[in-house]
């Protein structure tokens, strides 16, 4: 199976092309030629099978130019027991006769980001030496908090790779920052950068276009590659937890082979619900998507309106991952719901460029609210969600996940429909201690100096435990202290390089 760009100005490349590559040369996201589907009683056929199989069943769709002999050994050895606290991996926790919690965060740095970033530098490692490339990988990634610390975990230690991550100054939870700044594999470079993540991350794109730096990284016998959840081999990994989930829950006898379900994603970059999309579109039973925006609503708005109008105040919230307004991901979603139309796509992006916003037209935009639903939780909301669900269930979730749960209150009330609906909670709740603890009880009754110090107050008030990488992060000595403007970003990476 061949991947083609989105914006139709790239030559055809192969599925490890696409993944060393990370982003097309035309600036746009490679797809693949054709969405496969599973067979009649395929998805039958893998009850009660470990998720590693079922995790080389689904991804070797997509990946036919690795074997099921190499996928199985990257997923077996990227969620095994030194990485991942249950062989479960993705457990799916069930709280009520219609809804259930796929849990994402098990894994190194306790959120989702895991899961694809495990399975990444495996992945490109492969690919480009399939390529007959011998050149070093540098991995840039700017972060909105936790593909960070996921990626710099995947990719530490890594032979013949070097990672570069940038987060925005202040505008991360004191937990990840510490997970980021205490990586301290040689390979692993980290600085903060005076902005948000949508300056970040547009500067991160512009060193990938930049021809000079190119060339100087190339003459040293490197090339850039992106790990942000842009690159096709991130969406992969990302796809295979909903059939995983869907079994269980049939397993479980909480639905009926075949029978439908509802799926909820807390979104940002667009990238987790966008694999959902896909094993959707496969024949995995789902009825609705629901994507769910904190107060950053660009992207539930533009599921309810068809606009796509980022000229808004960016909000720093509780919710920190979801804290974007430029979604890069949706870009493969028009891309299909427009009827594949590259030059159509190609200028909703120059509008939203330049502009600051594109409208799609009514066809596109029914494709699209058929298959999603849009809606958005408030702060108040959110910490609202924690707290219920917290007293009613003896749950606790992270403010990414109460987004989540905000958004399927709304939803159903709002339609009516009260199916079954798995809600994914992409992170663990100790890694946002302090929102946590405020939604809870009264935290201006505890003092702290530290986040970290909320952890153990969080395990005595809730009577869990805090996952092992969590517990263990104060003990971690504080390695990188870069703070950049962005002007200087350039110049870092070339630092980082030994070519300044
Ligand atoms: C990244 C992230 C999200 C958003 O996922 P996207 O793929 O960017 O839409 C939600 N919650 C958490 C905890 C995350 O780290």
């Amino acid at each position: 199976m061949l991947y083609h760009s989105t914006r139709g100005k790239s030559p055809q490349v192969s599925a490890s092309e696409a993944i060393v590559s990370g982003i097309a040369g035309d600036g746009g996201l490679f797809i693949p030629e054709k969405i496969p589907s599973f067979a009649a009683g395929e998805i039958e056929s893998l009850l009660g099978k470990d998720y590693r199989e079922i995790a080389v069943a689904v991804s070797s769709k997509f990946l036919e130019d690795y074997t099921k002999e190499e996928l199985l050994q990257y997923f077996t050895a990227g969620y095994g027991p030194d990485r991942f606290d249950t062989p479960e991996v993705a457990p799916t926790n069930i709280l009520s006769d219609n809804l259930a919690v796929l849990e994402l965060w098990h894994g190194p740095t306790c959120a989702f980001k895991d899961l694809p970033l495990q399975i990444l530098p495996h992945l490109m490692l492969a690919g480009q030496s399939r390529m007959g490339d011998h050149s070093k990988i540098v991995i840039m990634v700017s972060t909105s908090g936790d593909t960070g610390s996921a990626a710099l975990h995947g990719f530490s230690n890594v032979s013949g790779t070097e990672i570069i991550c940038f987060y925005p100054h202040g505008k991360v939870s004191q937990i990840q920052e510490r997970q980021m700044v205490t990586q301290g594999a040689p390979n692993t470079h980290v600085a903060a950068i005076e902005g948000n993540f949508d300056d970040a991350q547009s500067c991160v794109k512009r060193i990938f276009a930049d021809n000079e730096i190119n060339a100087k990284v190339h003459g040293a016998g490197c090339r850039l590659s992106a790990a942000n959840s842009i690159n096709w081999g991130r969406l992969v990994p990302q796809m295979v937890y909903f059939v995983d989930s869907y079994l269980k829950l049939v397993q479980a006898g909480k639905l009926k082979m075949g029978q439908t379900f509802n799926v909820v994603i807390p979104s940002g970059n667009f990238g987790h619900i966008l694999a959902a999309t896909y094993v959707k579109r496969m024949g995995l039973p789902i009825k609705r998507l629901i994507c769910a925006s904190n107060i950053n609503h660009v992207l539930s708005d533009f599921i309810q309106t068809g606009l796509y109008d980022r000229r808004r105040e960016f909000k720093t919230t509780i919710s920190p991952s979801m804290d974007i307004l430029i979604s890069s991901n949706l870009e493969r979603l028009l891309y299909d719901a427009c009827g594949e139309r590259p030059e159509v796509v190609s200028q909703w992006m120059a509008d939203l460029r330049q502009k600051g916003y594109y409208q799609v037209d009514p066809a596109t935009h029914s494709v699209i609210a058929k298959n999603i639903w849009g809606g958005f939780s408030t702060e108040e909301e959110t910490r609202e969600s924690i707290k219920k669900t917290f007293l009613k269930y003896h749950y606790l979730i992270d403010p990414h996940t109460a987004v989540g749960f905000s958004a399927l209150k709304k939803y159903r009330e709002q339609t009516g429909d009260n199916d079954l609906a798995v809600i994914a909670s992409t992170a663990s709740a100790y890694k946002f201690c302090p929102s946590v603890l405020d939604s809870i009880t009264d935290l201006s009754k505890i003092t702290y100096n530290s986040d970290l110090e909320l952890i153990p107050v969080l395990e005595e008030l809730s009577g869990t435990q805090a996952p092992r990488g969590l517990a263990t992060l104060a003990a971690k000595k504080v390695v990188h202290q870069r703070v950049l403007n962005l002007p200087e970003m350039p110049e870092y990476l070339l630092e980082v390089l030994n070519l300044s």
